[in-house]
């Protein structure tokens, strides 16, 4: 069990069920980050009290200290405070909670300081998972998963002796708030239909990939580089009740599946306690009340967006860096109410095909995908 976290990305939805949790055990805040909520990071600045806390600009930094001139907070900003954050003596563990690429240099510097990393952050080892999961081995980091879908994978490998032994894993998707629909009506929905998902309460951006099933290809990516398997090891399956958070298949045809209620704070606690388990304020899984389990295949012609990471997947080498950068960049035009459904995928995919492919990149060969990947959406909207 830790000690001692920084949570990167406090005031998000990971941030707060984290909070959450350690609100209930005793477990010590080293440092806090947000990017522009200040009221919220004071809040949870006078509860917790951190040695550090951050924000994303001089500005809020300067706002929240102001707020906070009675309590011996370090108040920082921008990424030089993310990386002091994520590196602090006295964390043991860092949970990467914000959104998007830019957890990726703190992630590393994380690994570097030999934290062990609850990764909710999924995007960082989509853009980069061969490197960061080869920087955790060569200095002993503990990756734990904190997305659902990979903590239930984690957890169904304790009963896995041998890697050797694996099949196959089998991530389930909500299918999200447009499931069972055909093109020509997804083309009308709106960012307030998006945003309605029936099972979970989260971000908006992973919100609105859910609706796209580009959540799913991420989260194909993010479980091929945190158990080393390709692509066709890697399936998917819809499962509307969200109950059954994901599986493995073993050669001999077992499948083990974990299960519990949709609440984040049962993953996100594992990763602060592993390898013990703790009582959980979550709500206990009652299976005879909990309605039919169903499974089905996803429909890759109206959710592109899948198939297209799963191509990116195999391909490898920068695509799946230049597919999310386009794909954040995209979220937020379309959250934004500058584009349609479908244009979110046509960015994409247009981005994946115009960015030259580079086979092993560097860091800085990854950071230059995401950046022409970025430029290519931004292009696009000025034409
Ligand atoms: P939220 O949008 O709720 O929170 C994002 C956090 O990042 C907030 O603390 C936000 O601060 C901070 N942030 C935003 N922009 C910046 C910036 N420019 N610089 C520094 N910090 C910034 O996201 P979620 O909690 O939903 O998701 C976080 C990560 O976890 C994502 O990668 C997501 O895919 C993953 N995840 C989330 C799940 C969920 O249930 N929510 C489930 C599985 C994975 P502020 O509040 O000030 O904007
Ligand atoms: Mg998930």
């Amino acid at each position: 069990m830790v000690k001692c976290v920084s949570i990167l990305g406090s005031t998000g939805s990971i941030g707060r069920q984290t909070l959450d949790v350690i609100r209930h055990k005793n477990i010590r805040v080293a440092a806090l980050t947000a990017g522009s909520n200040v009221e919220r990071m004071e809040k949870q600045c006078r509860e917790f009290v951190p040695a550090v806390a951050v924000m994303a600009t001089r500005e809020a930094a300067d706002a929240l200290k102001q707020k906070l001139q009675d309590l011996p907070i370090r108040v920082l900003y921008g990424e030089a405070g993310l990386l002091e954050a994520a590196t602090m003596e006295q964390a043991d563990c860092v949970i990467t909670a914000v959104v998007g690429m830019l957890g990726l240099k703190p992630t590393l510097a994380a690994i570097r300081a030999g934290k062990r990393i609850g990764l909710a952050n999924k995007e960082t080892l989509v853009c980069a998972g061969e490197l960061v999961m080869a920087e955790a081995e060569k200095y002993g980091a503990q990756i734990i998963p904190v997305d659902s879908e990979h903590s239930a994978i984690f957890q169904c490998l304790m009963g896995v002796g041998n890697r050797r032994e694996v099949k196959k894993l089998i991530l389930t998707c909500s299918g999200g708030p447009f499931y069972g629909m055909e093109r020509e009506a997804l083309k009308k929905v709106t960012r307030a239909d998006a945003l309605r998902h029936p099972n979970w309460k989260m971000g908006e951006k992973i919100t609105i990939d859910c609706a796209t099933l580009m959540n799913k290809g991420l989260e194909v990516i993010e479980a091929m580089h945190l158990y080393h398997l390709s692509v066709d090891k890697v399936e998917v399956v819809i499962h509307r009740q969200s109950i059954v958070h994901s599986m493995v298949e073993c050669v001999d045809g077992a499948v083990m599946a974990q299960m519990g209620v949709p609440d984040m704070r049962l993953p996100i606690q594992l990763a602060l306690t592993y390898p013990q388990r703790e009582e959980c304020p979550v709500d206990a899984l009652d299976l005879t009340t909990c309605g039919a389990l169903t499974f089905a295949k996803p429909d890759l012609e109206a959710f592109p967006s899948l198939k297209l990471a799963m191509e990116c997947a195999s391909r490898g080498g920068n695509a799946c860096a230049v597919m999310n950068g386009a794909n954040e960049v995209a979220v937020a035009l379309f959250l934004d109410n500058r584009i349609g459904f479908y244009d979110m995928y046509d960015l994409v995919s247009g981005a994946v095909a115009a960015v030259p492919f580079v086979k092993n990149p560097s860091l800085d060969e990854i950071l230059e995908a995401d950046r022409l990947a970025r430029e290519f959406v931004q292009e696009k909207m000025c034409n």
